[in-house]
């Protein structure tokens, strides 16, 4: 492997099991790689779960100032500046965006008796500014939920597909084994992957990308066309191995 300039991590299913924090091990390697270059997770997830779950696992680097987060599937930016997350951009969504969203969201699982009375637990439908989400299954779903809930995808690609064309305005995006994310327009991971390299004065093609879904319609997909270097994992089982490269990488 070549050495990359920069790293960025997707987080579910990457990092950490969706909804889940990223185990010690996966920690303790990321903070190793940021020795040695800036490092992203570029997420659907929001900024608060990350920083209720892990964040604080990475206040002791010595290094904090070159980790860069892109929750919201990079509506959003943070940097740790002197004592705290401070927020280099955010294009969140208007109330009226949001309330739309949340409508036509509503409308497309009462129109598909395939969405009607799937089993969940936890909360489904998510408003955070800059995104609006949906996890069919609840985020306090089991893996082996998560894991069958939808075995061929047929479930999400419904879902997909028409909030795809009831919100042409928007991005719809799916994320980890359950989750679809709606933004705006244009503001998705390849907007992150292009903000990264243009604010660190790279290319994209001198970054590394991994994450979990760059099949049809996934969230990490999108980045491709930047030109970054991709790799795909099958889940958070392999990561720490990736990992593993890019620190021999690194130290070589
Ligand atoms: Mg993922």
């Amino acid at each position: 492997m070549e050495r990359p300039k920069a790293v960025i991590f997707d987080l579910d299913d990457t990092l950490a099991e969706s909804f889940r924090p990223p185990k010690a091990e996966v920690v303790a390697k990321v903070k190793s790689l940021l020795e040695y270059l800036p490092v992203a997770i570029m997420t659907g997830a929001g900024f608060k779960r990350m920083e209720e779950q892990f964040l604080g696992s990475f206040l002791d680097s010595a290094h904090l100032d070159r980790f860069y987060l892109f929750p919201n599937s990079s509506a959003q930016c943070l940097v740790h500046r002197d004592t705290d997350w401070t927020t280099l951009y955010n294009l969140a969504l208007t109330i009226e965006e949001r309330e739309r969203i949340k409508r036509t969201i509503r409308e497309t699982l009462d129109r598909y008796s395939e969405l009607r009375d799937i089993p969940h637990w936890g909360e489904r439908l998510f408003d955070r500014e800059a995104q609006v989400a949906y996890t069919p299954t609840g985020s306090e779903a089991s893996l082996e939920v998560k894991r069958t809930w939808d075995p061929d995808g047929s479930k999400r690609a419904i879902l997909w597909e028409t909030l795809s064309r009831a919100l042409p305005d928007c991005e719809v995006l799916l994320g980890g084994l359950t989750t679809i994310d709606i933004t705006r327009k244009g503001i998705n991971k390849s907007y992150g992957v292009k903000w990264f390299a243009e604010h660190l004065d790279i290319a994209p093609a001198q970054m590394y990308y991994v994450g979990d879904a760059f099949y049809e319609g996934g969230n990490d997909r999108i980045v491709i066309p930047t030109g970054v270097v991709t790799r795909a994992v099958s889940g958070p089982e392999e990561t720490p191995a990736v990992l593993d490269e890019l620190l021999a990488a690194c130290a070589a």
